[in-house]
């Protein structure tokens, strides 16, 4: 792809010492009561150069909390002013930049479900133009690197300069450990074709659960993002949005204490060409193994199914209909066939024990 992106220095829109920009905040703006409690825990925490906060909410279903809208802008702006802390919201179209810029936000965002439309991203970058404020960029939710790389190019024609991007993972066709797949190579590459751009890793939304927060944030870190934006709220259970993979204020703070930052040469840097390669392969195998985990878990359902209607674990005729079909797949993505057979061969023959295992269970019931 042939872009170029004119692009002022992060450390020129935000002084982070150098240290990875940490954005934290609650999913969305609730109550003033909670923009307030929770900014302030936040500050006292000391991590935060910016705060986040969701006041108009892209739902996937209608029904949903879709925002507190103008009324939360006041809350987040007195948020502002006890504690210091410069606020970041997302855009979705000219009248949100319009109200973010009367009540004095400091940097917008454009949603992932805003950045596949380029309609939308256009008249975003219209009403900016004349305006001088940082521009964050999640990326579409849609793996089209394209489409990412066209939001920052209308940006960039409306004279925007301090920009960056927010890698938060893509929607899944099947169902996966995680929210939105990171699919690293989308951001390796990213960061290749812009070194210039600051790449900030969304751990939340990737993760859309507490549990896995920890080990994408540290992948985050050993990848050399500048930043993280991470979403935080001072009774997760209790949020109206996203609940599951916020954490108080607090939690956030010990699990930033516990990562480690790397070396700007450690690990596998952005710029490094064997190491995005790298990166790729990495990401590569994971998806693999998901994919594995998501045939086994079918499998699984299937030997319950055969258990209950007395069925034998083996039928030959479909596993040979099975060894014939996926023979003529390969050999249509230019695999080497024989490679297929026996990868297959180990699959089945795992799939028949996790079968026979079911059965097993069964009878010890
Ligand atoms: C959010 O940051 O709360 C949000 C809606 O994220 P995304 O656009 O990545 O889904
Ligand atoms: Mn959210």
């Amino acid at each position: 792809m042939n872009a170029n992106l004119d692009v002022v220095p992060m450390q020129e829109w935000i002084n982070t010492g150098g240290k990875p920009l940490i954005i934290a905040g609650p999913c969305s703006a609730e109550t003033e009561e909670q923009v307030l409690e929770t900014a302030n825990r936040i500050k006292a925490e000391g991590y935060a150069h910016i705060m986040r906060a969701g006041v108009w909410k892209p739902r996937t279903r209608p029904g949903s909390f879709e925002g507190m809208g103008e009324p939360a802008l006041q809350w987040l702006a007195e948020a502002k002013k006890q504690t210091g802390l410069p606020l970041a919201i997302e855009v979705a179209n000219p009248e949100h930049i319009e109200l973010a810029l009367k009540y004095g936000v400091d940097v917008l965002w454009i949603g992932a479900r805003t950045t596949v439309n380029p309609f939308n991203v256009q008249d975003l970058a219209d009403a900016l133009k004349g305006v001088d404020i940082p521009v964050l960029v999640k990326n579409p939710v849609n793996p089209d690197l394209a489409l990412w790389v066209g939001a920052f190019e209308r940006l960039q024609g409306a004279g925007i300069k301090k920009l960056g991007a927010i890698h938060r993972g893509f929607s899944n066709a099947q169902e996966t450990k995680y929210r939105n797949s990171p699919m690293w190579q989308m951001a390796v590459e990213m960061k290749r074709l812009f070194p210039q751009l600051p790449m900030i890793g969304d751990p939340s939304h990737m993760a859309g659960k507490r549990a896995l927060l920890m080990e994408l944030s540290q992948r985050i870190l050993d990848l050399n993002y500048d930043g993280m934006i991470i979403e935080t709220h001072r009774d997760p259970d209790k949020a109206w949005s996203d609940a599951s993979q916020q954490v108080t204020p607090e939690v956030l703070g010990t699990m930033l204490r516990e990562l480690e930052v790397r070396q700007a040469n450690y690990g596998a840097d952005f710029t490094d060409e064997l190491a995005a390669m790298r990166a790729k392969i990495d990401n590569i195998d994971r998806e693999l193994m998901e994919v594995l985990a998501t045939r086994m878990a079918i499998v699984e359902k299937l030997g319950e199914y055969k258990r209950d209607k007395n069925v034998a674990v083996l039928q030959l005729d479909r596993w040979k209909a099975v060894h014939a079909d996926r023979a003529k797949q390969a050999s249509g993505l230019g695999l080497y066939t024989e490679f297929v057979e026996e990868l297959f061969k180990l699959i089945h023959l795992e799939s028949i024990r996790k079968q026979t295992e079911v059965m097993n269970a069964s009878t010890t019931v």
